[in-house]
């Protein structure tokens, strides 16, 4: 398994009996999920689980050694068909990805771990992963975080109209998979679609709007695209991963220190 997990960093290097010996009630497990998916004619399938690997491995460098957090290998196959008939798309459903973090978060609840946080780098599980958090803090106690792509982090020089719409395939991803894997990227097979624009604030909206239309890529862009990678260069994809995995470093320690509002600390509720 290829991955930018440090190797003292990835729970599948673990035998079972150095799995036994973590403190059960402070280590914290991260489950990546993300898609394999058309990502336009310039990125591979794998762009958004290639994306969630770089931030996560890059995050995880900058906890202090002795932070107990472990990432667990990544659920690849994401909800993605919103990308069919594109192929290379491979979509799981909503049951069946619900199902899979179900059944991975009773896994590790049965051996008596208590908080997990889920690092999602596809918007179409989004919706999917907030469900399974609080369905995962509901059936098994399980202490249950959602982290999404760059956790807020700003973009320094991202144009505004890519910032509210660059969806797939743009000038962020772009830049990410420049400067993190740049043999994957055909920097002569751009395309650029939108969309929205920024100019215009209908109150029906892809996303975020007073009312929301649902979408398929193929209504917008035969090619895939829902951006502008044209201005994406290796050196802001360096700047951003590195913004971005510092913001995730900050929300991995909050996590690690998190007690619900309404409880004091010192004793731990048990599941
Ligand atoms: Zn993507």
């Amino acid at each position: 398994m290829k991955t930018r997990v440090a190797d003292s960093r990835n729970f599948a290097y673990l035998n079972w009996k150095q799995v036994d010996a973590l403190p059960r009630d402070r280590t914290l497990l991260i489950l990546p999920t993300a898609a394999i998916e058309q990502h336009g004619p310039h990125l591979p399938l794998a762009t958004d689980t290639l994306i969630n690997n770089e931030l996560l491995g890059r995050a995880l460098d900058l906890l202090p050694a002795d932070a107990p957090v472990y990432a667990l290998p990544p659920v690849c196959y994401g909800k993605s068909n919103e990308h069919i008939g594109f192929p290379g798309t491979l979509s799981v459903s909503a049951s069946t990805f619900m199902a899979v973090l179900r059944d991975l978060g009773a896994s590790l609840s049965a051996a008596g771990f208590q908080r997990i946080a889920i690092f999602n780098t596809h918007g179409g599980n989004s919706s999917l992963v907030d469900v399974m958090a609080r369905d995962l803090r509901a059936e098994f106690g399980l202490r249950t975080f959602t982290i999404f792509g760059s956790a807020g982090a700003t973009f320094e020089g991202l144009n505004p109209q890519e910032r509210a719409y660059g969806f797939h395939a743009g000038e962020l991803e772009t830049a990410f998979l420049l400067a993190a894997a740049p043999g994957l990227v055909d920097t002569s097979a751009y395309t650029v679609n939108y969309i929205a624009s920024i100019e215009h604030k209908p109150l029906l909206a892809p996303e975020n709007g007073a009312a929301n239309f649902a979408w398929l890529t193929r209504d917008i862009a035969a090619s895939g695209v829902m951006g502008d990678p044209r201005p994406a260069t290796a050196s802001n994809g360096e700047l951003w991963l590195s913004a971005a995995a510092q913001r995730i470093a900050s929300v991995l320690l909050e996590i690690l220190a998190f007690h619900e509002p309404g409880q004091s600390t010192g004793g731990e509720a048990q599941a």
